[in-house]
């Protein structure tokens, strides 16, 4: 039992069969491949070459790299037509790269039409990105006729950094906040805010952001236009300039290769120094500005062939970032260099806020985990799809939450005066949950919030959940969280009778989910952290809620949470209830989509 991958670059192809304890079996890499066959190895000569080599292999499964999906596809995808559709669809933004994934996985289908094909997305990681960081400020009409807002790549280099890491601190992914640092001949970083990438230096293309080997990075797009008019250059030349002849090798006219840079600079060359210090400033100031979006930074990681290899440069990014509790032993930095069999090497040292993790890139093994996962999930879902008629699954109730406070009993006490208890109102669905009759009064920097109500019991952290539109009421930008995510979030003010307090973090918009008890997570066939999407039924106007999270835990009560602006958005009456839904959100309405679904795409992770 092997899972094939095939990495389609724009030039090479790299393939990798594992084993199903992620062993790697066999490897290899057909480079310097170019578009007209005539003139050398294709992509489809290689491609077929590697089937004659797997040959001897029992494929269970093959993923496909592939770098554009949009923000079509959250996760990876089984390959159907609707996704090979969705490839073509992106040709023109990554032409370099679509094409040859295409013809890669028809090749690769025609070899094994029998077994599951998986695309495994660049783009798929950042998907969730918040509407605020994807959208450029650009007219919203010209920028929705075409499709203009930030996409983001490398996202499977990202996220197995990210997971590499978290599993080094043994935390789960969505009680950190990571900045990812890949830095190869493309380079990208990302803001990854439990487990979600909230932020990326890649945009509508793989040119923004960070200094590259042949990339610029950002540019002001004026200089574009002023070129443009100069007459000397045309779309195609700025293009090539851009691409190809910018980024490292542009600025030092030496090479895009760091190593000869670093070796240049140590003899003098003034224009690879120069290179090496943009290179450096850059990535500093993106994790400057990631730090801020995220309000604080669990850990730091680098990955890719400059992040993996170079001690100086790793060095130079990180200098003077100790106000924000980074510090660097030199020495683990310089020995970091990391071995083939060795996953990650940490330079930080041990009092430092930040840990700062060196992760050896593996995008092969991450697509391999991602195809299994697909191709388990599908199978599940065929035995499933053949017992859905006969299963009837109950609805789900939903409850609109008001805006509402958790608070300590340090935090109760300076509101409510020393001697007060939360007095119990009414008891909520979840049990052992109330509603108090104390409420308190929220203060932001443009208008107070009154009225709003405390939940008992008192809990260890302050909490306060509001929902968008309160945000610019307050004039706050609070994050969405699950609960208990309250780290590096916005700051209130609170007023009860006896007092004010300051909280500096603990306001959230509180990211939608449902509470099951195990019973029913069984029942519908989910996990506590799945995602699904669910449709609602009963209220005024059909909608379907994608991104809904399934929180399991035996006190919980079966009921959807979602708040007042959603409850608003749904119309929802007072009895509504929804159904969990495995159609793609993007599909029009049907009657398909209120069938009772336990099993799907949607509810993988
Ligand atoms: P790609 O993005 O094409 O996958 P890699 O991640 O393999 O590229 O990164 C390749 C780049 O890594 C090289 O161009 C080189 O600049 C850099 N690099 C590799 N090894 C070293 C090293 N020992 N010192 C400095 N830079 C290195």
């Amino acid at each position: 039992m092997a899972t094939l991958v095939i990495n389609c670059g724009s030039s090479s192809l790299k393939y990798a069969v594992f084993d199903n304890k992620e062993a790697l079996i066999t490897s290899g890499k057909h480079e310097r491949l170019v578009v007209n066959p005539d003139t050398g190895e294709s992509h489809g000569e290689a491609v077929t070459s590697i089937l004659e080599k797997c040959r001897a292999y029992e494929i269970t499964g093959i993923g496909h790299r592939v770098v554009h999906g949009g923000d079509r596809f959250h996760q990876a995808n089984l390959i159907n037509d609707e996704v090979l559709a969705a490839i073509e669809e992106f040709i023109p933004a990554a032409p370099m790269h679509n094409p040859y994934s295409l013809a890669a996985i028809r090749a690769a289908q025609k070899a094994w039409p029998d077994v599951p094909h998986v695309a495994v997305f660049d783009t798929s990681f950042h998907s969730r990105m918040p509407r605020r960081a994807y959208t450029y400020a650009i007219d919203h009409t010209i920028a929705e006729k075409h499709n203009i807002r930030r996409f983001g790549f490398h996202g499977i280099s990202h996220q197995y950094a990210a997971g590499v890491a978290a599993g080094f601190l043994q935390r789960p992914m969505d009680e950190l906040r990571l900045i990812t640092l890949h830095l190869g001949n493309g380079a990208s970083a990302s803001a990854v805010e439990f487990g979600c990438s909230t932020e990326t230096s890649m945009g509508n293309t793989p040119l923004e952001g960070l200094v590259m080997g042949t990339r610029s990075g950002d540019v002001d797009a004026g200089v574009l236009m002023n070129l443009l008019r100069t007459g000397e250059f045309d779309v195609e030349s700025l293009d090539n300039m851009l691409n190809r002849k910018s980024g490292l090798a542009g600025l030092s006219g030496i090479s895009n290769d760091l190593r000869e840079l670093e070796t240049a600079a140590a003899d003098g060359n003034k224009q690879a120094r120069l290179a090496i210090n943009v290179f450096a400033h850059r990535a500093r100031k993106y994790i400057g500005a990631y730090a801020a979006t995220m309000g604080g930074v669990d850990a730091l990681v680098f990955t890719g062939g400059i992040g993996e290899n170079s001690a100086s440069m790793r060095a130079r990014i990180l200098q003077r970032l100790e106000f924000m509790g980074v510090m660097i032993d030199e020495d683990k930095n310089l020995d970091a260099s990391i071995q083939a069999d060795n996953q990650f090497a940490v330079i930080s040292t041990p009092n430092s806020r930040v840990d700062v993790i060196v992760v050896k890139t593996n995008e092969e093994l991450m697509i391999a985990r991602e195809t299994q996962k697909v191709a388990a999930a599908q199978k599940k879902s065929a035995v499933a799809a053949s017992a859905i008629d006969e299963i009837e699954l109950p609805p789900i109730p939903i409850a609109v939450s008001a805006r509402h406070c958790h608070l300590t009993a340090e935090t109760f006490a300076a509101l409510f005066g020393e001697d007060a208890e939360p007095t119990p109102l009414k008891d909520l669905s979840q049990p052992g949950q109330y509603a108090c009759e104390e409420k308190v009064t929220l203060i932001g920097p443009r208008n107070k919030l009154e009225g709003v109500r405390l939940l008992g019991p008192l809990r260890n952290v302050d909490q306060v959940e509001i929902a968008r539109t309160d945000e610019f009421r307050l004039g706050v930008d609070a994050p969405v969280r699950n609960s208990g995510q309250v780290s590096g979030s916005a700051p209130i003010t609170l007023e009860g009778p006896a007092g004010i307090v300051n909280l500096t973090e603990g306001l959230i918009c509180a990211r939608r989910h449902i509470h099951m008890h195990p019973d029913d997570a069984a029942l519908y066939g989910v996990q506590d952290k799945d995602e699904v999407s669910i449709a609602i039924v009963g209220g005024d106007r059909d909608l379907i809620f994608g991104d809904v999270l399934i929180r399991v835990k035996e006190s919980y009560k079966l009921e959807m949470h979602i708040d007042t602006d959603e409850g608003n958005a749904a119309e929802l009456g007072r009895a509504a209830s929804g159904e969990l839904n495995q159609s793609d959100i993007d599909e029009p309405a049907d009657d398909d989509i209120y069938r009772n679904v336990a099993i799907g795409k949607k509810l993988e992770l």
